[in-house]
């Protein structure tokens, strides 16, 4: 058996096979080139990095004799062939004293060691000391070291590594030239694998690579040697799923099918997805925290697409699904995560918490879940049938991220033992709890077509407020793809009202004023950052070739051309094809951004929802029966989400 361990046969024998310490290198060849040489020199960094390797090169360009026997011989580019370089390579070199200051911690040790400082070399130009994890030597054994620093012998060089400088003394640390080595990110380690693995011939795949880049955590000899155990445990392959099952790590693949589940809203595909990581027996609680992790970089690949890492190989990956979700989403979806993740224990077993978290990100979604049948349960139905499904109703996580529009009822909280209100507020199907609909009046016509563009409709009416006695169901559509909306009859057929305070009259000569934009402005259907962009606009000024729209300058952080263009094709396939200019600037007052109106319309939604909800018999009673209040603060009326 010739087989030597990778992390052996591939150590770098000179600076320029050295992985990711360019700086150092850098540095250490300038000073050896232009003969500027200190006479001691401290490596830090954590393990495996290539402390000593560093020594031991240095070792070499100080003694290589390719050069010359003399002190110009010395270089940075050590030859590898002469006597020197190879007793160095090869643990032979009477002149590198290599110590391990972990295993020789007494004052004695340190003073036999530095009574041969004085003498010269025997073999090469300069005696080197290597002495590794220097912060393990006692205090007395420092004194020792220190008098030889203070003073050292010409020929002599000390090469000082610890993994911890913060425990050296002072008084050695300013007296040695400190490099600190980096850890090694896994972009690198990948890298060195796959060159080392394509010269050494072993079939390998990439994503497997990932993961030993991960698990080692900077350190590229630990890399190296779970390498080789990869090879053993794929009999002579490192494939993705061996290396996953060495690892005892999660595959992050299914994670991230898990993910897509979520940003296809496919509950059954959810269930699926955990049923196949179950036959893994993983650990559920980690998975949940994988989940959420990759939440956290959908979210900077939503927001710095730049700062995406690619720590886990899955950048590209990402990047995509990053687009198939909106910022609301991932926010909401990583604030269900952990707050799973700490209801975990509680729960009956952990692969039921792992499920329902992750369905109850779907309930939470603002847009809701297109579900294929949903039983509206009016409120008195479930307080005469005893518990009904809503029974343990959930309240909504402390999402501000994520409000809870378009759940078209309001929710009652109630103190006695009665049930709980079937699911208001988790998901926008039932009617009003409150509200006297009948089950036909929530089964509502589908959607008229295609509304015409708002401003094309002559006079719209104006018919935000809903009728006495009932909070507005739904006059405003969430604004979304088609798909969505078939989920949910719309109780109103109109669509994307205009506010009766801005009456949308067409612009003049067709061209597109500031009440246009209020008015169309749901129906443009963005999304995410583009939608919250927009949301904080107005238009400044429309010739017919450029509209502009004035960007509130506390929001200027957002304004990426992406967005623009964005809401410049919406705007086109509503028929106002222009040039889009967005500037920041002061609002102008008085005048409403899509944001403000909408808030001031939820506010206004809210309070009339309160109001009905008073009003209702079925509320009265159940507040007199069961001594049930009305918390405010949970009525939710529809809204249009503009500016969430
Ligand atoms: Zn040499």
């Amino acid at each position: 058996m010739s087989y030597q361990v990778l992390a052996r046969k591939w150590r770098p024998r000179t600076f320029h096979e050295l992985v990711g310490q360019e700086h150092v290198q850098r540095a250490l060849v300038n000073a050896l080139d232009q003969g500027r040489l200190h006479h001691a020199y401290l490596f830090t960094g954590t393990r495996g990095v290539g402390k000593t390797t560093l020594a031991r090169i240095l070792a070499k360009c100080l003694n290589c004799t390719a050069g010359g026997q003399g002190d110009e011989g010395v270089t940075s580019t050590p030859c590898g062939q002469c006597p020197s370089c190879v007793a160095i390579d090869e643990g032979r070199f009477v002149d590198l004293i290599e110590v391990d200051a972990a295993s020789r911690t007494k004052v004695e040790d340190t003073r036999e060691l530095l009574d041969n400082v004085q003498y010269a070399p025997t073999q090469g130009r300069y005696k080197v000391y290597l002495i590794d994890e220097v912060h393990m030597l006692s205090t007395s054994s420092f004194n020792a070291l220190l008098k030889t620093l203070e003073e050292p012998p010409p020929h002599v060089k000390f090469l000082l590594a610890t993994t911890d400088p913060q425990k050296l003394p002072a008084t050695v640390l300013s007296r040695c030239l400190q490099f600190t080595l980096k850890h090694m990110p896994p972009e690198r380690i990948v890298e060195h694998l796959a060159k080392v693995l394509g010269a050494e011939g072993v079939p390998f795949e990439e994503s497997a690579l990932w993961l030993l880049g991960r698990a080692a955590e900077g350190s590229m000899r630990d890399a190296m040697s779970l390498t080789d155990q990869a090879i053993a445990f794929g009999q002579g392959r490192v494939e993705h799923g061996d290396v996953a099952a060495m690892l005892g790590t999660l595959d992050q693949r299914q994670v991230l099918s898990l993910v897509e589940a979520l940003a296809e809203v496919d509950a059954a595909r959810v269930l699926a997805e955990v049923a196949a990581l179950a036959e893994r027996g993983p650990d559920f609680g980690g998975v949940l925290d994988e989940l959420t992790g990759v939440l956290h970089r959908l979210a900077i690949a939503q927001m710095v697409p730049d700062a995406l890492d690619n720590g886990h190989g899955d950048r590209d990956a990402l990047l995509a699904l990053a687009g198939r979700l909106t910022a609301e989403d991932v926010q909401l979806y990583y604030q269900i995560g952990i707050q799973g993740r700490s209801d975990m224990e509680h729960a009956p077993d952990l692969r039921t918490a792992l499920e329902m978290t992750l369905l109850r990100m779907l309930a939470f979604r603002p847009q809701g879940v297109p579900a294929p049948a949903k039983t509206p349960l009016p409120l008195r139905g479930a307080g005469e049938g005893g518990a009904g499904p809503g029974a343990g109703t959930v309240a909504p996580p402390a999402a501000p991220s994520a409000p809870a529009q378009a759940s078209g009822r309001p929710e009652v909280e109630r103190q006695a033992p009665a049930v709980e209100p079937p699911a208001a507020a988790r998901s926008p199907e039932p009617p009003p709890p409150a509200a006297p609909v009948s089950p036909a009046a929530a089964e509502a016509p589908p959607l008229p077509q295609e509304p015409p563009p708002p401003w094309e409709e002559a006079a719209p009416a104006p018919s935000v407020h809903a009728p006495k006695g009932a909070p507005a169901p739904e006059p405003f559509q969430e604004a979304g793809p088609a798909a969505e909306s078939s989920a949910e009859p719309p109780p109103e057929p109109a669509q994307a009202e205009p506010s009766p305070e801005t009456p949308s009259e067409p612009g003049m000569a067709g061209l597109f004023g500031h009440a246009d934009w209020l008015a169309c402005f749901e129906s443009l259907g963005l999304g995410g950052l583009t939608r919250n962009l927009a949301a904080n606009c107005v238009v400044e000024h429309d010739d017919g070739q450029v509209l502009r729209l004035r960007l509130d300058p506390a929001l200027s952080a957002m304004r990426a051309e992406i967005h623009i263009e964005r809401t410049r094709q919406a705007l086109a396939e509503h028929g106002v094809v222009r040039r889009l200019v967005v500037e920041e600037g002061p609002l102008p007052e008085r005048v409403e951004t899509p944001r403000q109106q909408a808030e001031r319309l939820a506010a206004e939604r809210h309070a009339e929802a309160v109001a009905a909800l008073r009003r209702d018999p079925n509320v009265q009673k159940l507040e007199q029966a069961f001594g049930a209040r009305l918390i405010e603060s949970t009525v939710k009326p529809a809204e249009t989400g503009a500016g969430s």
